[in-house]
C-alpha cells in the first residue's frame, strides 16, 4: 500500500487510436502499479470531471462553449493536433478535475499523483499541442478559490516549454512558474515563466540534473509555496520521437527524486501530473511514469530531514 493516493479514471483514455500521443498509457501506469504490487486498489481514486465553474476560472467562456458546442474553427483544431470528440472532451474535463483532487490530497499526505493532466500548453483562450484545458491552472485557481493555499509553485521537466501555464499566470504574483526544457524545440515562441531553463540538443543526465538543481534553488529564494504542481513529462527521454534530450532512465528518474527532495526538505506538498511522453516504445514511456511513483515513495517514506530554508 502507498503512503498517498493515486487518481486515475478509466476514461482518461482519450480514444485517439493511431496517433504519436499514446492515449492508452495512462491505463497502462495504472495496470503496471497494480501489476508489480507497488499500490493496490484501494490506494487509488476516480475523480469527477472538473466543474465548467472552476475551467472558467483559467479558459475563457468564448472558447469553453466552443468546446463545448463543438464549434472550433478548423485553424484552432489544427492547432490542437487531436481530435475534439467526446470521449476527449470527457478526457480533459476529468484530467482537471483529477489534477484539483491530487491537489487536495497532496494537501492532506504530502504528496498525491494524477495519471493523468500537464497539459501545460493550453491557454486561456485556445489548446495547442495535444492539449485542450490546462489543469494544472485550473486545479490552482480552484484550490485558491476554496481558500485551501494561497501560493503554488509549477515545476515542469516536460521536454516542451509551458507555454500554456506561463501566459495563464503571467501577471499572478500568487503562483511562480518553473519550466526546464530543450530551448530549440516547440512552442515557439516561448512565453516566460518566472523561471526559465532552456538546455542545448542533446543534454545529459549529469548536466541537466546540476541544471534542474540550479533552478529549483533559484526558485525556492523567491517563493515558498503552499503546494507544488509537479509536471513530470516522460520526453526527455533520449529516444523520445518528439524530444531531443539525451536523459536515461535512470537519469528522468534522478531529477523526479530531486523534485521531491527539494520539497520534501521545505515540508511543501507535492502533486504531480504526467504530461507528455512519446518514446518509440510506450513501454518506456509507461517505466518513466512508474518511475516517478516510487521516487515519491521513496522521498515520502524517509524520515523527514531538518528543514531547508
Ligand atoms: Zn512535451
Amino acid at each position: 500500500m502507498l503512503p498517498f493516493k493515486i487518481i486515475f479514471h478509466p476514461q482518461y483514455d482519450l480514444n485517439l487510436g493511431p496517433h504519436v500521443f499514446p492515449s492508452e498509457k495512462f491505463k497502462l501506469i495504472r495496470d503496471a502499479l497494480l501489476a508489480e504490487g507497488i499500490a493496490e486498489p484501494a490506494d487509488f481514486l476516480e475523480p469527477q470531471p472538473a466543474p465548467n465553474e472552476d475551467i472558467l476560472r483559467v479558459h475563457t467562456p468564448a472558447y469553453v462553449n466552443k468546446l463545448l458546442t463543438d464549434s472550433l474553427t478548423l485553424s484552432e483544431r489544427m492547432k490542437l493536433e487531436i481530435p475534439l470528440s467526446e470521449a476527449t472532451r470527457n478526457g480533459f474535463w476529468l484530467a482537471a478535475g483529477g489534477s484539483t483532487l491530487a491537489g487536495h490530497k497532496a494537501l492532506e499526505d504530502g504528496f498525491a499523483a494524477n495519471l493523468s493532466g500537464g497539459f501545460h500548453h493550453a491557454c486561456p483562450g485556445h489548446g495547442e499541442g495535444f492539449c485542450m484545458i490546462n489543469d494544472v491552472a485550473v486545479a490552482i485557481r480552484s484550490l485558491q478559490a476554496a481558500g485551501k493555499i494561497r501560493t503554488a509553485m509549477t515545476v515542469d521537466t516536460d521536454v516542451h516549454h509551458g507555454n500554456g501555464t506561463a501566459e495563464i499566470f503571467a501577471s499572478d504574483p500568487s503562483v511562480f512558474t518553473l519550466s526546464i526544457h530543450q530551448e530549440n524545440n516547440y512552442p515557439v515562441p516561448k512565453p516566460p515563466s518566472d523561471e526559465d531553463i532552456g538546455l542545448d540538443d542533446g543534454t545529459r543526465d549529469e548536466e541537466y540534473l546540476r541544471a534542474l538543481e540550479k533552478g529549483l534553488l533559484r526558485a525556492f529564494e523567491k517563493m515558498k509555496p503552499d503546494l507544488i504542481f509537479y509536471v513530470g513529462g516522460a520526453d526527455p527521454f533520449r529516444e523520445d520521437q518528439l524530444g531531443g534530450l539525451a536523459l536515461t532512465l535512470q537519469g528522468l528518474q534522478m531529477r523526479d527524486r530531486m523534485v521531491f527532495e527539494h520539497a520534501r526538505q521545505r515540508r511543501i506538498p507535492v502533486a504531480s501530473t504526467l504530461a507528455g511522453g512519446y518514446a518509440r516504445r510506450v513501454a518506456d514511456t509507461v517505466r518513466i511514469h512508474v518511475n516517478t511513483i516510487l521516487a515519491a515513495r521513496d522521498v515520502i517514506t524517509q524520515q523527514l530531514p531538518a528543514e531547508t530554508k
